[in-house]
């Protein structure tokens, strides 16, 4: 019997809708499906509400993967202008808050507008409100059971996502059908998520909460100069989510506080110049008034800097250069904007985005392990994966 559809997308997040509309233009006979009320939640959500849609200077390098080369033909073949286009024959109005950080200058309901449109557009049909509750074989293409009833199609798009913002929907689904079919699923854990501390330090920051600004944070060799904001809870804001994502259970940060300063010859031209200075007076020239006062104390240092030593000032130093901070942990998937890890891409064509010996059935977006530093990449790369599995699918 003939396919009900041509395409059959799980998932209408931002690699699904993307995909659908690619497919459609093809001529394809596409259906979406979502267990949610409502398309591209996430979408709606994210960058605090104003979509961060790309990075103009995204490159392989800003993925993370166990298998680092799988990301770059469809990143190439899909870039940051070509989404950039799309956008602005939509007359969407953007703005670029950091440095190639594009997003949205009214709501993030325009890109999942401009989405929405292009499916619209392409003749995608989108039904929410349906689980799936099986995928199996049919010989030829795949027999799909829904809560609507029984679907077929030719080739299937799996766009569930990964398991941050359980709230929003997500769910492991995308992974349990990859292990039916007989794909590795990478461990799983948050990333771009907030750390927690352990007492006591998490009560001595605590009266600092709301404190942001620019450090340099380190961890498994790696490093991102951002800003960082105490919270009530632990420490957040761009660089402690950018290195959530290297961070893991156990390990210990090197935070330096000064970034871009000679911390060392600083305190010893101080000690020479006003002796009668202490260390909380050269904090509190470089920090916040807070932050350097708490820290200060934190650290107990007292006392004229006449009355330390070299090796005194190294030590001091040392600590501003590289506080080491050992988390308790992370907020999890509570907050998390990403998950890592996911549908190994090994058995994955980095072309199409396919199963490697089941050229009909794909796995896009973030469900599969490739995912991005802060900043767009994240929807780059839904973006760049749905439009290569929609050119084949
Ligand atoms: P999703 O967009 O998560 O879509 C998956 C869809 O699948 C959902 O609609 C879900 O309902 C559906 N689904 C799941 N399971 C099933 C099932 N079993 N049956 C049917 N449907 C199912 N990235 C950026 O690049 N820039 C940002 O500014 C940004 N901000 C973010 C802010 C927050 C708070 C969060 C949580 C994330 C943010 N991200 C951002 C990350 C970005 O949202 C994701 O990487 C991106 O949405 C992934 O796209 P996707 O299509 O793979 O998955």
């Amino acid at each position: 019997p003939a396919s009900d559809y041509d395409v059959i997308i799980i998932g209408a997040g931002a690699a699904g809708l993307m995909c659908a509309a690619t497919a459609g233009y093809r001529g394809r006979r596409v259906l979406v499906l979502d267990h949610a009320k409502k398309p591209g939640r996430k979408i709606l959500m994210s960058g605090g509400g104003r979509c961060n849609f790309t990075n103009m200077n995204s490159t392989p390098a800003n993925f993370l993967s166990d298998n680092p080369h799988y990301c770059i033909s469809a990143l190439k073949r899909y870039t940051p202008q070509d989404f950039l286009d799309l956008v602005d024959r939509h007359g969407v109005e953007y703005e670029e808050k950091a440095p190639g950080q594009l997003f949205c200058q009214h709501s993030a309901k325009d890109i999942l507008d401009v989405l929405l449109t292009e499916c619209d557009w392409s003749g995608a049909e989108i039904r929410l409100k349906t689980t799936v509750t099986a995928v199996e074989e049919a010989h030829p293409g795949y027999r799909i059971t829904t809560n609507a009833g029984p679907l077929r199609c030719q080739s299937l798009v799996i766009a569930t996502g990964g398991l941050s913002i359980p709230t929003m929907g997500a769910t492991g689904f995308g992974y349990d059908i990859a292990r039916q079919f007989g794909l590795q699923v990478l461990p799983t854990r948050a990333g771009l998520v907030p750390f927690t501390l352990p007492q006591p330090l998490k009560e001595q920051l605590a009266p600092l909460s709301g404190v942001s600004y620019p450090v340099e944070a380190q961890c498994n060799g790696q490093s991102f100069r951002e800003p960082m904001l105490v919270t009530h809870r632990g420490l957040s804001g761009p660089a402690m989510l950018q290195i959530s994502s290297y961070w893991h259970p156990g390990d210990t940060l090197a935070i330096n506080l000064l970034p871009g300063q000679s911390i060392l010859n600083d305190l010893m031209a101080l000690r020479d110049e006003r002796p009668q200075a202490t260390v909380a007076h050269y904090l509190n020239q470089h920090l916040p008034r807070r932050f350097a006062q708490a820290f200060n104390d934190l650290q107990g240092w007292q006392g004229p800097l006449q009355g330390y030593r070299n090796s005194d000032i190294e030590q001091v130093a040392e600590v501003l250069e590289g506080w080491r901070v050992k988390p308790g942990g992370t907020e999890g998937y509570r907050t998390a904007e990403v998950t890592l890890g996911g549908v190994d891409t090994r058995q994955l064509s980095s072309k199409t985005m396919a199963v490697a010996d089941r050229p009909d059935i794909f796995f896009i977006g973030e469900v599969v392990d490739v995912t991005g530093h802060l900043g767009g990449h994240n929807f780059q790369w839904a973006w760049a994966s749905g439009v290569a599995a929609g050119n084949v699918a």
